[in-house]
């Protein structure tokens, strides 16, 4: 069903893949040209068109048309993860592709006016909120960018050069300098998110960038105490749970879940090109690849999942591998106009499976 990732594999990236339909801009200048990319949900496949008679065939663990609503798009990429969140384990879900794509569309849409526009950082809240007891349990959100391996606050702008600090002991990560805010309602969060988009939006005027430049990375951090029964009725598949017959201390379980709006994958070629310069470039490039050999290595289940190559897979690094569920979007466009941006997201994909 869609609930259930395939946990035989330990560390595995689930993996799928978005279709933004053709917009208008793409509806005249396509206008004369096949679409190229092809999807056949039923069979979980992409069809990536090569010429008039061949394309290449590719498998995702979820295909999802440009008809497929955000509701669907959320329970079958993130509402897994949010759930095993919820149960006291690490997540994150990571949108990657081509600036224009529908990153941002997929995860970070508030959908103020339209409630069924709603993305998956928004229903991911919804869900933890719904879920939660707002007498004992607490849920503490932040919310920052990394641009050319800095990483900002988007909760304090004057908070730019925050640091990743790892317990050399469990080796757990955090950000110990990032505002953290206590979330207790829907409309806490709404006004959050609203704030470090404003924020995010100053960052990027003062630095002279676009945000598809950098990483939008929003943290949630959840506690609970959970009663016996609760634990008793999770205890199979828990690991935090110690139950003796005489003492039942409360237990607490707390999760982190990550979503991770990723700067766009376009390929620049030139220093300059398109309004980029050779620093951005890199530094996008560098963090990419680190995320794409980590993914790697996770998929291969190799011990070694190199993280310490960017500051992005760093601040990942307990929230994927492990008991970490980790679901990956990659979003891609019709125009055959970008076929060879379009290939090279699939191919990342790929190479998560
Ligand atoms: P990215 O964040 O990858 O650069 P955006 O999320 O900003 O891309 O999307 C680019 C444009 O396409 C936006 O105008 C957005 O509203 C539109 N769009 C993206 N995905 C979809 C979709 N699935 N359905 C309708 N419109 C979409
Ligand atoms: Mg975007």
């Amino acid at each position: 069903g869609l609930k259930d990732f395939d946990d035989s594999v330990s560390g595995r990236v689930r993996v799928a893949v978005r279709l933004r339909p053709q917009n208008a801009e793409e509806m005249v200048a396509d206008a004369d040209f096949a679409d190229c990319v092809e999807l056949q949900p039923e069979f979980k496949r992409l069809k990536l068109r090569k010429n008039n008679w061949d394309s290449d065939t590719y498998e995702f663990d979820e295909v999802l048309t440009e008809s497929a609503s955000q509701k669907r798009v959320y329970e079958v990429v993130a509402k897994p993860v949010v759930e095993s969140v919820l149960d006291g384990y690490n997540g994150t879900v990571m949108a990657y592709g081509q600036t224009g794509t529908g990153k941002t569309f997929t995860l970070g849409r508030l959908g103020d006016e339209d409630t069924s526009a709603r993305g998956i950082m928004v229903r991911a809240m919804e869900d933890i909120l719904a879920n939660i007891n707002r007498d004992s349990d607490s849920v503490m959100i932040s919310y920052l960018q990394l641009y050319m391996e800095t990483i900002q606050d988007l909760l304090n702008p004057t908070n730019d050069n925050i640091s990743i600090v790892e317990d050399p002991r469990t080796g757990d990560v955090s950000v110990p300098s990032a505002t953290l805010v206590d979330i207790r309602t829907h409309h806490d969060f709404m006004e959050l998110l609203r704030l470090g988009e404003a924020h995010r939006v100053a960052a990027n005027t003062k630095l002279n960038t676009e945000s598809s430049r950098s990483h939008a990375i929003l943290m949630v951090h959840i506690k609970r105490s959970v009663t016996d029964m609760e634990s008793e009725m999770a205890s199979e598949n828990d690991h935090s749970v110690h139950m003796s017959r005489n003492s039942k201390p409360p237990i607490i379980r707390k999760g982190k879940l990550v979503v991770v709006d990723l700067a766009g994958s376009e390929r620049v070629h030139k220093s300059g090109s398109e309004g980029h310069t050779l620093e951005e470039a890199k530094s996008i490039n560098l963090s990419l690849s680190a995320l794409g050999k980590c993914i790697n290595a996770l998929a291969e289940n190799s011990p070694h999942v190199p993280v310490r190559d960017s500051k992005l897979t760093r601040l990942l690094k307990d929230s994927f591998g492990g008991t970490a569920r980790t679901s990956l979007i990659v979003t891609v466009g019709p125009s055959p106009r970008h076929r060879a941006e379009t290939s090279s997201t699939i191919l990342f994909g790929q190479r998560a499976m």
